[in-house]
């Protein structure tokens, strides 16, 4: 994937914005991850809210969730794609409410490096279970896909201990990432 010129410019406003240094574009743990050329409407997410993703990865999602329905397993989304700048208005909001900008990275990536910029990243909830949290491993929801995500392209991407340094997201899964 080949991050331009302007990209990374635009990364680093966001980043100064946000009191990441200058430096970090070049020494962060994740791979820089571009937006892509086309997005397109999935169906409301689970807050009625609209989402997007490349074509491919909408119709690889689709599918999944219609296998899981099959199995008696609901899976839905929760987020999809998010721009730069929706990120970095999504740290800064937490560094308004006082967090750290260390603790805010672990678990939210700086405006760049969020898979969700890609628009293949999905965070999948599933009934009975908060969004967003490590319980989500231990619903039907979380076994299905370990079982089943692979085989419709999608990869949990930050499992416990991974070599990223992100916190573990057992909701968090990416559809065909093929540099790792
Ligand atoms: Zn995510």
């Amino acid at each position: 994937m080949t991050i331009s010129d302007s990209y990374r410019a635009k990364l680093s406003v966001l980043h100064k914005a946000l009191g990441i240094p200058e430096s970090f574009l070049d020494s962060c743990n994740l791979p820089l991850c571009a937006e892509p050329e086309e997005l397109i409407a999935t169906e409301l997410d689970f807050y009625n809210r609209p989402q997007r993703l490349i074509p491919e990865a909408f119709a690889a999602w689709s599918e999944m969730k219609s296998a899981a329905q099959q199995d008696g397993v609901t899976i839905f989304l929760i987020s999809a794609f998010r721009d730069i700048q929706h990120q970095h208005d999504l740290i800064a909001k937490k560094l308004n409410q006082g967090s750290s900008l260390e603790s805010i990275l672990s678990v939210n990536a700086a405006p760049g490096f969020s898979e969700h910029h890609t628009g293949r990243a999905v965070d999948i909830g599933t009934l009975g279970c908060d969004a967003l949290v490590e319980a989500f491993e231990q619903t039907n929801a979380f076994q299905w896909l370990q079982v089943n995500g692979n085989k419709h392209g999608f990869f949990m991407s930050y499992p416990r201990g991974n070599k990223f340094e992100i916190d573990y997201e057992p909701w968090h899964w990416c559809f065909c990432r093929d540099d790792k």
